[in-house]
């Protein structure tokens, strides 16, 4: 079975048009390749506007994140963040990690496991630097005297 695009007029086996509900065929009277054309432009005239509602998206799930696993707001975060001079407490450095769409990677939010309390935030590699010492201090020092020694 066969079918014309609205849009470009050619005729296409009935697969290249998408399923599309209240339409007597149930197919989008558009064919794809049309469909993602428009798509496509439609995105590109809207940049700003999805960038926005992404931002706005991440936030709010960043928020929900947040709070669910260490009773912090996003509020609070960019507070911590902004004492630290937005970098990681220990090295200093910005967080590098990009989450796959680009995005940086917020800096992780380093926390007491028993009490929850929060000590700071860290980047990755600081993050679980510490994590496999245990956050032991005196683990740490010994380590510092270890490498210091072989430097001398
Ligand atoms: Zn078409
Ligand atoms: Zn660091």
């Amino acid at each position: 079975m066969k079918k014309i695009c609205r849009v470009c007029n050619k005729e296409l086996l009935l697969e290249s048009f998408g399923v599309l509900n209240g339409f007597p065929d149930g197919r989008n009277p558009r064919c794809k390749l049309c469909v993602n054309r428009y798509m496509a432009s439609w995105r590109l005239e809207h940049l700003d506007v999805i960038r926005e509602r992404d931002r706005n998206r991440w936030q709010k799930r960043r928020d929900t994140t947040l709070r669910r696993k260490y009773g912090l707001g996003i509020e609070e975060f960019n507070e911590i963040l902004k004492n630290q001079g937005g970098v990681c407490a220990i090295c200093g450095r910005v967080e590098s990690g990009s989450n796959g769409w680009g995005r940086y990677e917020n800096l992780h939010v380093d926390h007491v496991s028993e009490s929850g309390a929060i000590r700071g935030l860290l980047c990755f590699h600081c993050n679980t630097g510490i994590g496999h010492f245990n956050h032991d201090p005196d683990v740490l020092r010994i380590a510092i005297t270890y490498l210091e020694a072989s430097m001398a």
